[in-house]
């Protein structure tokens, strides 16, 4: 078999959206998985629809994510340029030989003539006209023209676009690799046009141009291309080249299953649908993953499931092991609903393998921190298993970095007994005795004084956890107490007792 090469070849037209990437991801497992070649191809015939900017955040996304093809635009590659407009010269010969082949034709009609036809068609109660293999016959083109006025009309410069010649009534069968057989009557397609009047080639002429000419061996791309793939069917055969295989991925769905997962829903349904932040040229942003702290190997791994399952219960892939376990076999062809609660639950669950060190270093990168490394680190173990984000580790956490600044008031009404203060201040005393204040010295001591005192845990542990740290919940305390350090205990215990005397007094 000959070798996998498979692209991945977005429009500039704006940001990536998730799905977008979940396309490139999986055309760059199933490239890996082969031993084979992941591209990067920019369509960017349409000059009307071109973002300033989309392709550098497409680039910069792909090598967020980790899944950076190594073919395309600044990489290099014996197929480039990778580019369509910097391939613009390449193009028109293509269209041409069609012509030849007597499979496209010159139409010259204007666009006011094409707007009269369809006006015509709907007052005559066909509201979707076509230019297709019945309407062409009354159109200006040079299937309908005198080969002489052709000539004229192309010798003089007269403005013209090139149509493909679809067929008359022929089926069109393909098979693709997620949906199995296709096939479509070419009734029910149009004469798409393959070359523009501004001399750009439309999408179709060069996706298939490019395609054939980088040897792309299968086209991995969204379900909302199917209704193209009857006619790049007939290109390939047109020009007498070999089909690459296909695959069209299922779409993404909303959370509720209700349609297409827009670029609109992400922030108005609390979630991102960026990889990272966009800012458009009218100052609206868009929020990426990145930028709220998701980290890339979860928002890879949530994505690769999305639309794709390893048929195990396994849920957790690195990106190696997503390439070893991935196979085109396994995607489905319904819609994949995208679920933000799991979207977390993979951050959370990657925020919690990640070693101290690293989120210690991405977190004073967020922020200023006056406290060593080593203290960092054991904050970081203390809270990461509570955090979702490596910032709620110093939101969650600030009791570990700083006296409390507020303190759980309706906890404190509700758990704080008349007798509770002298408890504390008695286990303050015990606390100051200790020789040793590590976390099991400090637990040992704290049973011995329930035992002496035949106090229950509930009485002492969570009143003591209120002072250190005014809120109800957290890490053990234990750890808590020998990380503070004896001074610091002793005096937050102090200072904590006069803070909640003088909430309850208050209330
Ligand atoms: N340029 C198309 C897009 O923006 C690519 C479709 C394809 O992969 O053939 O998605």
């Amino acid at each position: 078999m000959s070798s996998v090469r498979v692209r991945f070849a977005p429009s500039p037209t704006g940001p990536l959206h998730m799905g977008g990437v979940r396309t490139a991801l999986y055309n760059y497992l199933f490239a890996k998985k082969h031993n084979g070649t992941f591209l990067i191809r920019i369509e960017d015939t349409d000059q009307t629809r071109f973002v300033p900017g989309a392709q550098e955040y497409i680039m910069d996304a792909l090598a967020w994510c980790g899944i950076m093809p190594t073919e395309g635009p600044g990489l290099g590659g014996e197929f480039g340029p990778y580019v369509q407009s910097e391939r613009k010269a390449m193009y028109k010969p293509y269209a041409e030989q069609l012509i030849a082949a007597d499979k496209a034709y010159y139409a010259f009609d204007s666009a006011e003539e094409l707007d009269r036809m369809r006006d015509q068609a709907k007052t005559m109660g066909m509201p979707n006209w076509q230019y297709n293999s019945v309407t062409r016959n009354s159109m200006r083109n040079s299937l309908t023209l005198p080969q002489s006025e052709v000539n004229e009309l192309l010798a003089s410069g007269a403005p013209y676009v090139i149509r493909m010649k679809m067929p008359r009534n022929q089926d069109v069968r393909f098979h693709d690799i997620i949906r199995g057989w296709v096939v479509v009557n070419t009734n029910n397609l149009d004469d798409k046009v393959l070359f523009k009047s501004d001399g750009m080639p439309t999408y179709h002429l060069a996706n298939i141009v490019d395609d054939h000419t980088m040897q792309i061996s299968h086209v991995i791309r969204g379900e909302e291309w199917l209704p193209s793939a009857p006619l790049h069917i007939l290109l390939y055969e047109a020009f007498g080249w070999p089909c690459p295989e296909f695959a069209h991925l299922p779409l993404l769905l909303r959370p509720d299953g209700n349609g297409k997962l827009s670029k609109r829903d992400g922030d108005r349904l609390g979630f991102p649908v960026f990889p990272t932040n966009w800012t458009t040229s009218e100052g609206e942003l868009y929020s990426g993953y990145r930028e709220n702290g998701y980290l890339p190997g979860a928002f890879i791994n949530m994505l690769a499931f999305l639309g794709w399952n390893p048929g195990t219960e396994q849920e957790i892939f690195s990106l190696d092991e997503l390439v070893a376990a991935f196979s085109l076999d396994r995607v489905s062809k319904a819609g994949a609903k995208f679920d933000p609660n799991k979207t977390k639950w993979f951050q959370q669950t990657y925020l919690r393998a990640q070693d101290n060190r690293v989120i210690a270093a991405q977190l004073r990168e967020l922020q200023e921190l006056d406290l060593s490394d080593e203290a960092l680190e054991k904050v970081c173990e203390l809270m990461k298993e509570r955090a979702t984000f490596a910032q709620d580790i110093l939101t969650e956490g600030a009791y570990l970095l700083g006296m409390p600044t507020s303190f759980d008031t309706e906890t404190i009404c509700k758990k704080w007994k008349p007798e509770t203060s002298a408890y504390i201040h008695e286990w303050q005393k015990i606390i100051e005795a200790l020789p040793d204040f590590s976390a099991t010295s400090i637990e040992v001591a704290f049973k011995t004084f329930l035992t002496d005192k035949e106090l229950g845990i509930g009485a002492v542990l969570l009143p003591y956890r209120l002072v250190l740290t005014g809120v109800g919940a957290g890490p053990g305390m234990f750890e808590i107490s020998a990380f503070l350090g004896k001074e610091e205990v002793l005096r937050r215990i102090t200072l904590g007792i006069e803070q909640i005397e003088r909430i309850l007094h208050e209330a």
